[in-house]
C-alpha cells in the first residue's frame, strides 16, 4: 500500500474544487422526508406490477438508442412542445444545466440568475469555469427588473436562467418582467440564451412552452422529478433544433440509460395518474397554507410548487425543534440574506403534512 500523496492531490485538482463542501444530502433514515420536494405517492399497485414486466422485457445487454427517438416523441407530444421544436434530454435537468454550462464556456463568459434561486445553476458554471452574477430579487422575491436590465447591461451574460416558479422562494415571477428580460437579452441589452426552468410546471401549471416559436433566444427546460419520478433521472429542455443540435455536441452520448428509457415511456403512457397526483398534491398545498397562516409568527410565502417557503422568529432553532420531531424540512435561512429566518417546507400526503404541522406547531411553542 502507498499513501495519496496531498501534494498530488494539490498539483492536480482545482483550487476551487478543493476549497468546496461536498454537496451534502441529509440522511433521512426514520424521518418524515419534506426536505427535497419529492413526489410522496407512487404509482398504484397494479400500474407497479406492469411496469416491472416491461423493465424485465428491456435489453439490458444493449447500449440506448443515443438520440433516444422514441421518448422524446413521446415527451414532445405528451407536454404539448410546439411544432418546429425539439427536445433534448438530459441525466436530470442537472444535466442539462452542466451541458448548457459546457456549450457556453468561452473565455470569459458569464451565467446570470436572480437570487437566491436555484444552487445549481452557479455551481455549474463554476464547475465549467463560467461567471456567475446573481442578481437580488425584491424582499418579496419578485423580480427586480431594473436590476436585471442593469446587470445584463453590465455583464452581457452568455445565459439567463429564470426558474418559473422559483425555488427555493416557490413564487411565479411576473410575466410582463420576464418578456422584457427575454426582449432585452435578444439584442437591446446584450445578446443571451434565457432558459427558463419550469421544474415545478405540475404545480404552476403556467408555462412559457406555448411561446417558444416568439423569442429566437428562449429555451425552456423541465423534469420529471417533481412529477414524482426523482429517481429514475429525466430531464429535458425544449426549443429551437438549431440550439439543442448545439447542445448535443456537449451531451454525453448514453446519458439516458434503457431503464430510464423504459419508466419514463411508461410513466407517460399513465401521465393520467401523474396529473392526479399533482392535482391532489396542489389541494393540499392550499390546505397546508391555511393552517399555516393561522399560526402566530408565521410568514407564508405565495407558491405555484410542491413547496412553501416560511418565515419564522428564529429559522435555525425551528428547524432543530421540527427536526427533534422526526420531521426533516429543509433550513435555508443561510442560502442568502433575503431568506433569512426561512425554512422549506414539501407538500406532502394529508398524513405527513399533519406530522409536519403538529411538530411544526409544537416547536413554535417549546
Ligand atoms: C429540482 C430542480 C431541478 C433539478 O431537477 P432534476 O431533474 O432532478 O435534476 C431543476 N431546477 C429547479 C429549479 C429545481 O428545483
Amino acid at each position: 500500500m502507498s499513501a495519496v500523496k496531498p501534494s498530488l492531490i494539490e498539483r492536480i485538482i482545482r483550487d476551487d474544487v478543493r476549497a468546496m463542501g461536498a454537496y451534502h444530502v441529509p440522511d433521512a433514515h426514520g424521518l418524515v422526508k419534506l426536505d427535497a420536494m419529492e413526489n410522496p405517492y407512487l404509482l398504484p399497485p397494479a400500474l407497479r406490477a406492469e411496469l416491472s414486466a416491461r423493465l424485465g422485457e428491456v435489453a439490458l445487454n444493449r447500449y440506448p438508442v443515443p438520440s433516444s427517438d422514441a421518448l422524446r416523441a413521446r415527451l414532445q407530444a405528451v407536454m404539448q412542445v410546439p411544432a418546429g421544436m425539439d427536445v433534448l434530454l438530459g441525466n436530470g435537468s442537472d444535466e442539462i444545466i452542466s451541458m448548457l454550462s459546457l456549450a457556453a464556456a468561452k473565455p470569459g463568459a458569464k451565467v446570470l440568475a436572480p437570487v437566491p434561486g436555484f444552487v445549481m445553476y452557479a455551481m455549474s458554471a463554476q464547475f465549467a469555469g463560467l461567471g456567475f452574477v446573481g442578481v437580488p430579487l425584491r424582499a418579496d422575491f419578485t423580480l427586480d427588473r431594473d436590476a436585471m436590465l442593469a446587470a445584463m447591461a453590465e455583464h452581457q451574460p452568455a445565459i439567463i436562467y429564470l426558474a418559473y416558479p422559483n425555488n427555493p422562494t416557490g413564487n411565479l415571477f411576473d410575466e410582463a418582467d420576464m418578456e422584457a428580460i427575454l426582449r432585452a437579452a435578444d439584442g437591446a441589452v446584450c445578446q443571451s440564451l434565457v432558459v427558463v426552468d419550469e421544474a415545478y410546471q405540475p404545480f404552476a401549471q403556467q408555462s412559457w412552452m406555448p411561446r417558444l416559436a416568439d423569442f429566437g433566444n428562449l429555451l425552456v427546460m423541465r423534469t420529471v422529478s417533481k412529477l414524482g419520478l426523482a429517481g429514475i433521472r429525466l430531464g429535458y429542455v425544449a426549443g429551437a433544433p438549431e440550439w439543442l443540435a448545439q447542445l448535443d455536441k456537449v451531451r454525453p452520448p448514453y446519458n439516458v440509460n434503457v431503464l430510464t428509457e423504459a419508466a419514463a415511456l411508461f410513466a407517460l403512457e399513465h401521465v393520467a395518474v401523474l396529473d392526479e397526483q399533482a392535482a391532489r398534491l396542489r389541494a393540499e398545498r392550499a390546505n397546508l397554507v391555511a393552517a399555516l397562516q393561522a399560526l402566530p409568527g408565521v410568514t407564508v410565502f405565495p407558491s405555484a410548487a410542491n413547496f412553501l417557503l416560511l418565515r419564522v422568529p428564529d429559522g435555525a432553532q425551528i428547524f432543530d425543534r421540527v427536526l427533534a420531531r422526526k420531521v426533516l424540512i429543509k433550513n435555508v435561512g443561510k442560502m442568502h440574506p433575503l431568506l433569512a429566518n426561512c425554512l422549506r417546507v414539501t407538500v406532502s400526503t394529508p398524513e405527513e403534512n399533519a406530522q409536519f404541522l403538529e411538530a411544526f406547531r409544537a416547536s413554535l411553542q417549546d
